[in-house]
């Protein structure tokens, strides 16, 4: 039997990249914001229908970076949630800000709004909410708090590639907006990411600051390096051509999904809200009151040989690696806690066959 692992990298056909990078053989010009750089760039601004998009190396130093360009005193608070991937809050703690954790909502597991402003002190510079899944956060009722209280919203939305809200594009919510196009997410550069936002401002300091904070000779801020070579930005080029149709596939299998789990007791799925456009990018399943647990579950599917993830567990504020961080309150955040203990994370992907879903499927229901 055939294994089935938990995500598939989205490829274009082989010779369609190696047409893709010839003429890098010719121009000899590698990195360093050559033709496939600023295409790729355009491409993206185009499908995210946004004014300003600037790539990174990955979606990660992308978060470092803008937290960096936004200039807030060390120290200063920004709040944010547990349950999701460890990069979110590592960016927050490695650029010399404190994480302050807010719990996540039962329904979608995203920023429970109603928990942020008993949050808020006068240390508190940002909000970075996390649209986790690709389930979108209430990004109405956060720009509401974070103008009263003079804060910025910056979201992690390395889930969310090409998902509209009432037809808006998510990377036009907040001041900023992250995205990831690491190997496994659903649009790929291999590694690579990029920040969406509309101030015009931010365009120079953001290329400076990913380019060792070069102005001309002198260089304005002590920045490092975080640029996307001409090779990633080509696989992105051929990668973006075909993402729709990819998406288009993911839903199918997505569907499935819907189809036979939703309903069963114990058992709890995420089905897109009307108002949004999904990309399908995750399929989590949470296991609360069924007659096997998660790591049940996710024992019988491995027997099988299907990989199934324990994604996101533990939530970032249980990492060892903040245990003498007292500002790190575990115990705000129990919700994020439990849902890290119950959720599973299914395969899915564009070429996971309505077969496959149908073989995991009867493993989870079978008595
Ligand atoms: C993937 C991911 C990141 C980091 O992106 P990279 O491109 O791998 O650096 C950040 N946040 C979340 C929620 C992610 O899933």
């Amino acid at each position: 039997m055939s294994q089935i692992n938990v995500t598939r990298s989205s490829m274009p056909e082989f010779d369609e990249y190696c047409e893709e990078i010839r003429e890098l053989w010719e121009s000899r010009w590698l990195t360093n914001s050559g033709v496939k750089h600023k295409k790729l760039q355009a491409d993206l601004e185009d499908y995210l229908g946004v004014p300003h998009l600037t790539l990174f190396t990955n979606g990660h130093l992308a978060l470092e970076y803008i937290l960096e360009a936004m200039n807030f005193p060390k120290g200063s608070e920004i709040i944010t949630t547990p349950f999701t991937f460890a990069s979110t809050t590592h960016a927050i703690t490695r650029s010399g800000f404190t994480p302050i954790f807010c719990d996540v909502n039962k329904e979608d597991f995203t920023i429970d709004v109603s928990k942020i402003e008993s949050l808020i002190t006068d240390r508190t510079v940002a909000i970075l909410p996390v649209h986790v899944y690709g389930n979108i956060c209430d990004t109405y009722e956060i720009d509401e708090i974070a103008k009263k209280h003079g804060l910025k919203v910056i979201y992690d939305a390395a889930h969310a590639f090409g998902v509209t809200v009432n037809g808006v594009s998510v990377a036009c919510f907040g001041d900023a907006s992250m995205f990831s196009f690491h190997a496994t997410k659903v649009f790929n550069t291999v590694e690579g990411g990029a920040l969406c936002y509309s101030d015009d401002s931010l365009v120079p300091i953001l290329d400076s600051i990913k380019n060792f904070g070069l102005c001309g000779e002198d260089c304005t801020v002590a920045g490092g390096n975080a640029k996307m070579s001409e090779f990633h930005a080509a696989m992105g080029i051929c990668n973006l051509r075909h993402v729709d149709g990819e998406i288009a596939k993911r839903k199918i299998a997505a569907e499935r999904y819907f189809e036979r789990l939703e309903g069963i007791s114990g058992i709890k799925i995420c089905t897109p809200a009307e108002r949004v456009s999904s990309n399908y990018a995750y399929m989590p399943v949470v296991f609360d009151g069924y007659r096997y647990s998660r790591d049940e579950i996710r024992e019988k599917l491995a027997e099988q040989g299907i990989t199934a993830r324990k994604y996101f567990y533990p939530a970032t504020n249980e990492f060892s690696c903040y245990k003498n961080l007292n500002q790190i309150n575990t115990g705000n955040t129990p919700i994020a806690k439990d849902l890290s203990e119950k959720v599973l994370t299914l395969p899915l992907y564009a070429d996971l066959s309505v077969e496959d879903v149908d073989r995991i499927c009867d493993i989870i229901t079978k008595r």
